[in-house]
């Protein structure tokens, strides 16, 4: 029987095989050379002694005993059949391009459109929004394929234990490029430069099957009759005079993205129920990451082997939520708006990790109660609050997407910062009163929680720290509702809405598995017909 053992290694140990095999040895009994196989289950880094060390639970095969790796997932793919089901997918998001894996899996055809480019043609489009502050409405940091994860910091993990198997999701990822080190990392973590390749891995994956997958696709009107959806009209992006084109569905799986304001409108346009939702909104929050790693690790500086340090800060302010968001250890800020004029940051990094910044979000949760004056909007309510702000920010500024911006401790004592420090945001910051630009209930919060932070983690509250306008896309302002069981709008019969923008994910991977679900959720229908 194999033993399932705890490798304890020293940061420069952790890709030795030679001490790894010594280590697993030594503690089941066997001679290294009796060793058939070491499976490593999971890894972590441990920093809470001074020195920080690599934990490895891992699985020890002695002699005669045989590892067997599971098979691919993609050696059960079959192309689709002609006359198979066809399912349109709006999206090729993580949530769309999941589920369209698993309806080619279930012998469906899907067909997913998007609004944006693929991922290489995307690129320019994110050049001139560094460069020149011009924000393509259709091709951004949120829209395109991979949809909002594409360029993002591309970190793996989710709280999401109920949504199923997260497992599938990182194994798929795997087969289509990122690097097995996903499966077993307690923090697992792919980098900008290398999430375009897997998402047009996927890409081809779904065409090698006989899905579709078409871009500049502007989806612009539902076709239902009788409360049953049986397609979506496409307005093709970049052609003169509106062009459009059907695509027919036995199903259609919403998988928009929480920016997709647009499709809000018009759902509500088309009578269909949607509701406004609480999300969060702040700021992000860049220090030197050298600071960072010395707080967390207590070295001047950071050990060779060891990843940049990360921290996660919550704390309550007023009976509301003040925490820190989507951390971008060794990353950048980056402009992530979706339309012109408006004004939002986020944060992205590459495999390595390996800028000189840290940046996380620091936000506040925004509850229907916070947005009395808003409510005139009905289910808009949020999303109005949301972009109001966007806006405001944006009109603080030059025109372009440099941002407004505070040192840390300035933020907090309401001062004008007289300079500011080195940024990793291309566009540029320039020093302004966020506290007047920010609603007061979001600056209050998030003053009184970063000076708290600043009471949790030695070191973080310090003037070389800043805060930069505005974190606003956190999560979906609105929900699309559906029904528990079958997972379509309740209105609207083979309508299912998916995913970040319909409220039911948050983040790569959960967005991924809901895509999942969503497709089973599908073919139970389709199968029962
Ligand atoms: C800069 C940045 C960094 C991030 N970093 C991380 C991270 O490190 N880890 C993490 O877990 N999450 C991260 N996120 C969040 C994560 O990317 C999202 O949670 C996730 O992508 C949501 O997946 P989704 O498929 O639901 O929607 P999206 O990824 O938003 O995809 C929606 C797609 O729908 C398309 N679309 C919208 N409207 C239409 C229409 N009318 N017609 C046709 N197509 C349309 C869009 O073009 C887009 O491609 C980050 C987000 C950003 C912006």
């Amino acid at each position: 029987m194999s033993d399932v053992i705890e490798i304890v290694l020293l940061p420069s140990e952790q890709h030795d095989e030679l001490v790894i095999r010594r280590k697993a040895a030594r503690q089941t009994g066997l001679r290294t050379d009796q060793i058939s196989h070491i499976e490593i289950l999971k890894s972590s880094v441990d920093a809470r002694s001074k020195q920080p060390v690599f934990r490895l639970r891992a699985e020890v095969f002695g002699p005669g005993e045989i590892f067997s790796p599971e098979p691919a997932i993609l050696d059960g793919f079959r192309p689709v059949r002609s006359g198979a089901p066809v399912v349109v997918i709006i999206g090729a998001g993580p949530a769309g391009y999941f589920a369209a894996l698993e309806l080619l899996e279930s012998g469906i055809k899907p067909v997913v459109l998007d609004r944006g480019k693929d991922a290489r043609a995307r690129r320019r489009d994110l050049r001139a929004i560094q460069q020149f502050g011009e924000v393509n409405p259709h091709s951004n940091y949120c829209f395109g394929e991979g949809g909002a994860g594409t360029y993002s910091d591309g970190k793996l993990y989710t709280r999401s234990v109920k949504r199923g198997n997260i497992q599938k999701a990182l194994r798929l990822l795997v087969e289509h490029g990122a690097k097995p080190d996903i499966l077993t990392d307690a923090h697992p973590h792919i980098g900008s430069n290398k999430l375009p390749g897997v998402v047009q891995n996927i890409r081809e994956t779904i065409e090698h099957y006989g899905g579709e997958v078409h871009f500049d696709h502007f989806v612009t009107d539902l076709i239902i009759r009788d409360r049953q959806i049986s397609g979506v009209v496409a307005t093709l992006v970049g052609k003169e005079d509106n062009i459009t084109r059907e695509y027919a569905g036995d199903a259609v799986i919403m998988a928009t993205g929480h920016s997709a304001r647009d499709i809000y409108r018009l759902l509500h346009s088309r009578g269909i129920r949607i509701e406004a939702k609480p999300f969060a909104l702040g700021v992000r929050v860049e220090h030197p990451q050298q600071l960072i790693d010395s707080v967390q690790y207590r070295q001047p500086v950071r050990e060779d082997g060891l990843p940049a340090a990360s921290y996660s800060l919550v704390c309550q302010v007023s009976g509301r939520g003040v925490f820190s968001f989507c951390m971008c250890p060794g990353g950048l800020i980056v402009p992530a708006a979706t339309a012109p004029g408006e004004l939002v940051v986020n944060g992205m990094s590459m495999s390595r990790r390996d800028s000189p910044f840290a940046n996380s979000g620091v936000v506040t949760s925004v509850e229907v109660e916070d947005l009395q004056p808003w409510m005139k909007h009905g289910p808009f309510a949020a999303m109005e609050f949301q972009a109001e702000v966007e806006k405001k920010v944006f009109h603080s500024g030059d025109g372009g997407q440099k941002a407004p911006a505070l040192r840390l401790t300035d933020f907090v004592k309401g001062k004008i910062s007289g300079s500011l420090p080195r940024t990793s945001y291309i566009p540029g910051i320039f020093p302004a009163p966020l506290g007047e630009l920010l609603p007061g209930f979001i600056y209050n919060r998030l003053r009184d929680g970063l000076h708290d932070f600043g009471r949790q983690m030695r070191g973080y509250y310090t003037e070389e720290a800043i805060v930069v306008a505005t974190e606003s896309r956190t999560s979906a302002p609105v929900r699309i509702p559906r029904d528990p069981e079958t997972l379509m709008h309740p209105e609207v019969e083979k309508l299912f809405p998916c995913g970040e923008g319909a409220g039911y994910a948050g983040g790569i991977i959960s967005a991924a598995m809901d895509g999942q679900n969503v497709a089973r959720a599908v073919v139970r229908v389709l199968k029962k017909e």
